[in-house]
């Protein structure tokens, strides 16, 4: 019978890091379980010795966990190795469980579902030559020890032939499954040969271990990626022949390239979770953008947050065609994410990309700037690890690039605007300036941000106020604004891109900005 409350599960193998596929699957497994008021399973497929290691098994973990989602019984995170955490059902790492394998393995080979197999595997690569050189229809085992008698079985133990455990295939029955997202599929088992279910050393592989634990740990839901359709059709046929019911597939579409095509190793989609964390991705803008690969929330919204997602999900919503991964729409929704964020919990999640960009203690007594910093970049950056290239003109004067020497020599008079602003600058009680320009750290006096309200007329200490004395200035010298705007910001910031112009002034304070202007008025 099936369990009556929904069991789902993400079953990865610790072969390798956590891509985004990866992430996908776990993440449609936790919606509907979390959907339907089920419980959530990670079990770790481990069978593999030679691939499977610790390292992977934690960046998955950490991948899944950076993502939020979480699990009600698997492997303990706070381990870092392969203990179990809760969960009445483990324990949760398949090498953990042989004898459960063995045990399932005997009942099958009794009732016949299965056979002993003393093929070598010299032999099983000359029968799969014959077969391709026969161009022959059908590729797989041939069926030798399918029927072996017990005398020919004790002469192959006595040769010391050791021996796989086979799945018994019926040669030629039509399975027709329901899959959730597929829908109602015939697959006719001539097309698919007898398997290996253990081999000899008694290691199951994946396609029984996989049943033996979907029944032990009554999973009523498997969602996972379309490549596992057939196995899906090898594994009802286990179901079958131990007398369980089988529990619902759904096979979710690959992850295509942005042209429809595969992916291919170079391809974005295929990063590992973590590097995206480690890019300074926003993790509640991956979560959400993940979701929408193969899936929708509705025709006019892209965003919305893990909560939304989970009272929305169906997983008959999931299309059957590929979904593309494109990139630019993630970084477009990174942005967004972005953009939502307080100030304060900006600067927060970009502090240590800003630290990194910094000398060592730099920041010390200077978070009122770094404030302003952040506030002025949050529009500009898509990823957080854009910090520090987006604010290196800030700590160090810059060499000019090619567009600031084409702003400046586009006008001749603008060495002597240089000399002139740098004089009013002088005079004005800007109130912020680049740390390393200020001699102590002690401006424990909250400084004035970019979000505040204009200040009154007198004072020069935001944007808004500097702007309204330059433009007086620039009137009174017959300076045309439009004019004076490019080649002052090349020779500030050294190019001719980056935030406002009076956020750039404001940004970098009185003394660097009086000192790159009197260096360019006399070059
Ligand atoms: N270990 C398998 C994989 O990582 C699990 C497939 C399944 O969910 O059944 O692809």
């Amino acid at each position: 019978m099936i369990h009556p409350t929904p069991r789902l599960r993400f079953a990865p193998s610790p072969t390798g890091p956590l891509h985004l596929g990866g992430a996908r699957t776990a993440m449609y497994n936790w919606a509907l379980a979390r959907a339907l008021g089920g419980t959530f399973v990670l079990r770790i497929e481990d069978t593999d010795r030679a691939r499977s290691t610790d390292e992977s098994l934690q960046v998955i973990l950490e991948g899944l966990s950076w993502l939020g989602i979480d699990w009600d019984e698997g492997p303990s995170f706070d381990a870092g190795d392969r203990s179990n955490g809760g969960g009445d059902f483990g324990p949760y790492f398949q090498m953990q469980r042989l004898d459960r394998y063995e045990q399932a393995a005997k009942k099958l080979l009794a009732a016949g579902h299965a056979y002993r197999c003393y093929c070598t595997p010299e032999r099983m690569e000359a029968v799969r030559a014959e077969q391709k050189a026969n161009k022959s229809s059908f590729l797989g085992y041939d069926g030798r020890c399918r029927d072996l008698t017990d005398v020919q079985r004790a002469e192959f133990e006595e040769q010391g032939l050791t021996s796989n455990v086979r799945f018994r295939m019926p040669e030629e029955r039509v399975i027709k499954v329901n899959d959730l997202i597929r829908g109602d599929v015939e697959v006719n088992t001539k097309q698919l040969d007898d398997w290996v279910m253990v081999r000899a050393g008694g290691v199951p592989l994946y396609n029984f271990a996989c049943v033996i634990d979907d029944v032990d740990m009554k999973i009523t839901h498997v969602v996972r990626g379309e490549e596992h359709f057939l196995n899906g059709i090898k594994q009802n046929l286990v179901f079958e022949a131990l007398g369980h019911e089988c529990p619902q597939y759904a096979h979710i579409p690959l992850i295509l390239n942005q042209k429809g095509g595969k992916l291919s190793k170079r391809d974005p989609g295929v990063k590992s979770t973590l590097e995206y964390r480690d890019l300074g991705y926003p993790p509640e803008a991956v979560f959400n953008y993940i979701s929408l690969l193969g899936w929708g929330f509705s025709a006019d919204r892209d965003v919305f947050t893990r909560d939304e997602m989970v009272a929305a999900f169906k997983i008959g919503g999931v299309g059957k065609s590929g979904a593309k991964f494109d990139v630019d729409k993630l970084h477009w929704m990174c942005g967004e994410y972005i953009r939502k964020w307080s100030t304060d919990d900006c600067l927060a999640r970009s502090q240590q990309w800003l630290e990194a960009a910094l000398p060592e203690g730099a920041l010390a007594g200077h978070q009122g700037w770094l404030r302003n910093v952040v506030a002025c970049y949050q529009e500009r950056v898509t990823v957080l690890s854009e910090f520090p290239d987006k604010v290196q003109w800030l700590l160090a004067d810059p060499e000019l690039d090619e567009p600031a020497l084409k702003a400046i020599k586009k006008r001749p008079d603008c060495k002597t605007w240089f000399a002139g602003f740098a004089d009013l600058l002088e005079t004005l009680p800007m109130a912020v300036s680049f740390p390393g320009d200020r001699g102590d750290a002690d401006d424990a006096v909250r400084l004035p941000t970019l979000e505040d309200a204009p200040e009154p007329e007198s004072s020069f200490a935001t944007p808004a106020a500097l702007e309204r004395a330059a433009r007086a200035w620039a009137e009174q010298q017959e300076i045309k604004f439009g004019h004076f705007v490019g080649p002052v910001r090349a020779a500030l910031t050294g190019t001719n891109k980056g935030p406002g112009f009076f956020d750039v002034v404001f940004l970098l304070g009185k003394e660097a900005c009086v000192r790159r202007l009197r260096k360019h008025a006399v070059q």
